[in-house]
């Protein structure tokens, strides 16, 4: 298999650091809120990555973290005046909830930071020790420039960088926060501030900085060098580079051998954003849509390419998955009817010479750093051939070879399910209860209270549950 990888800017064979292992990180989701649609796609498509990987044989150690400590979980702890553990825990539930529904399956392990905290105080130690870090009123640092690699994943020039932390530098010397030795320095351990989580350590009570934790866990639940660390292309600089710099400055090899970076996910062509009304939650669209239309939309771009998502190429996923659907449905038929017919000479040679073409060139789409994209195309060439090639006349025992080769490509290795999920709702229900509800808003308008009741009833019989928000009227299936 080729991976695009990062680091050189180039599609390169995998060759594991032990031959049919594959150690794999994909940095998680920071859990102060519901997933959104933007953090499915790492998740959906080095799941898949995994799957392939397994497919090939591979014994994969699969470890994604929850980042369970950070300002954002505070903010919104201190908002609804609870624990900050109780955020963390909430959304961390609510976040594999999301991934059942789109058949992400759970990683080997899902560490998280505020469990490892004993790890992180010895990579600080080590750091220090060796003259990487320093301390200083509770604060350790990263000494950047003490590592001479830093800006190879980003390809970022340190003396570019430097003068591009001119501004930064100004600023900290007005705040009176100049205690880095230099303005490249990074966090490794931050003191406490008044009303945060804190862990005693050697440098006072205080808590790990963000980009630690990943090169804390991936070393304990993987090893010293990666065969491959994934994430978001955000993440490239500065999370990235700064695992990097602290890997290898710590365990003295390299971090890791691959690095695969997701391209984002837009919304109508514009940046998701809260402020800008286009920001939705994973849970959101799958109260509308199958999850699985949802994976299957994600897989249908190469994972590098920028995705663009609206409703009307949703709804085209979903047309298309249904003729893929329909295949399988066909094929079922006829192995469920089990008419025990021996294979004929012709289905012999079919499944003997036409069907493995199908495989390889799907495998050689997989191959090719993980396009997904061509793999579907192949999936749907492959559900051409199998409903050109059976009938009533076909006999089950061929139409089981075809089944069972679809769903290996589709449902084991894609993800993608051949079976319909019941909880979705149609097309004309979604067309019938946004309708409804236009019609709701406008009776408030006018004031006519009974009206817009008597329709959230009628929609409330029809199972649909509807929620005034600042951002309008949401609504899901009960
Ligand atoms: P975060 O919780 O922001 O750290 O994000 C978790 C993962 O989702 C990271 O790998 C991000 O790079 C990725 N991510 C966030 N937003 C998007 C987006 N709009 N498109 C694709 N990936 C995203
Ligand atoms: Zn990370």
């Amino acid at each position: 298999m080729k991976i695009f990888n990062t680091l050189t800017r180039q599609k390169e064979e995998f060759k594991p650091v032990v031959p049919g292992k594959a150690g794999i990180y994909v940095c998680g989701p920071t859990v102060y809120d519901f997933i959104h649609i933007g953090n499915a796609r790492p998740m959906i498509v080095f799941d898949t990555l995994r799957r392939y990987l397994e497919y090939r044989g591979y014994d994969v150690n699969y470890v994604s973290n929850f980042t369970d400590v950070d300002d954002k979980i505070i903010r919104r702890a201190n908002e609804e005046g609870v624990d900050s553990l109780q955020i963390s825990e909430r959304f961390i539930r609510e976040c594999k909830t999301d991934m059942e529904a789109l058949n992400v399956r759970p990683a080997t392990t899902h560490p998280q930071a505020t469990l490892e905290i004993p790890d992180m105080i010895e990579m600080v130690q080590q750091l220090i020790d060796k003259g990487h870090a320093y301390e200083v009123n509770g604060t350790v640092y990263f000494r950047t420039r003490s590592f001479p690699g830093y800006g190879k994943l980003s390809h970022k020039n340190i003396d570019d960088l430097e003068s591009g932390h001119r501004d930064e530098a100004h600023q900290l010397k007005v705040s009176g926060e100049d205690e880095k030795e230099d303005p490249l320095d990074f966090v490794l351990w931050k003191p406490m501030k008044p009303g945060e989580p804190f862990w005693e350590s050697p440098w006072g009570k205080g808590r790990p900085g963000w980009h630690l934790e990943c090169s804390v866990m991936s070393r304990k639940y993987i090893g010293g060098t990666l065969d491959i660390h994934a994430g978001g292309e955000d993440l490239i600089f500065p999370h990235h580079e700064n695992e990097i710099a602290q890997s290898e400055a710590a365990n003295e090899q390299t971090f890791s051998n691959y690095w695969m970076h997701n391209g984002f996910l837009k919304i109508d062509n514009e940046k998701m954003s809260k402020s800008l009304g286009n920001f939705f939650t994973v849970r959101d669209i799958c109260e509308k849509y199958d999850p699985q239309v949802v994976r299957f939309f994600m897989l249908s771009a190469q994972y590098r390419s920028p995705l663009n998502f609206s409703k009307d190429l949703i709804e085209t996923s979903k047309v298309s998955l249904e003729r893929i659907l329909n295949g399988a449905e066909k094929l079922d038929g006829i192995v469920k009817k089990n008419n025990g017919k021996e294979l004929s000479e012709e289905e012999k040679r079919l499944l003997s010479e036409e069907l493995p073409k199908y495989v390889e060139r799907f495998n050689a789409a997989m191959d090719d750093d993980l396009n997904t994209a061509d793999a579907i195309s192949v999936i749907f060439e492959l559900v051409r051939f199998t409903n050109a090639g059976t009938d009533t006349e076909s006999s089950s025992a061929f139409a089981k070879e075809l089944y069972d080769t679809l769903f290996t490509l589709s449902d084991t290795v894609l993800g993608i399910h051949l079976t319909r999920s019941a909880a979705a709702v149609s097309e004309d229900e979604v067309a019938e209860i946004e309708r409804l509800i236009a019609e709701r808003t406008a009776a408030k308008k006018e004031k006519n209270f009974a009206l817009a009741d008597e329709i959230r009833d009628h929609l409330s019989g029809m199972g649909i549950v509807i929620e005034d928000t600042r951002e309008g009227v949401k609504w899901k299936k009960a």
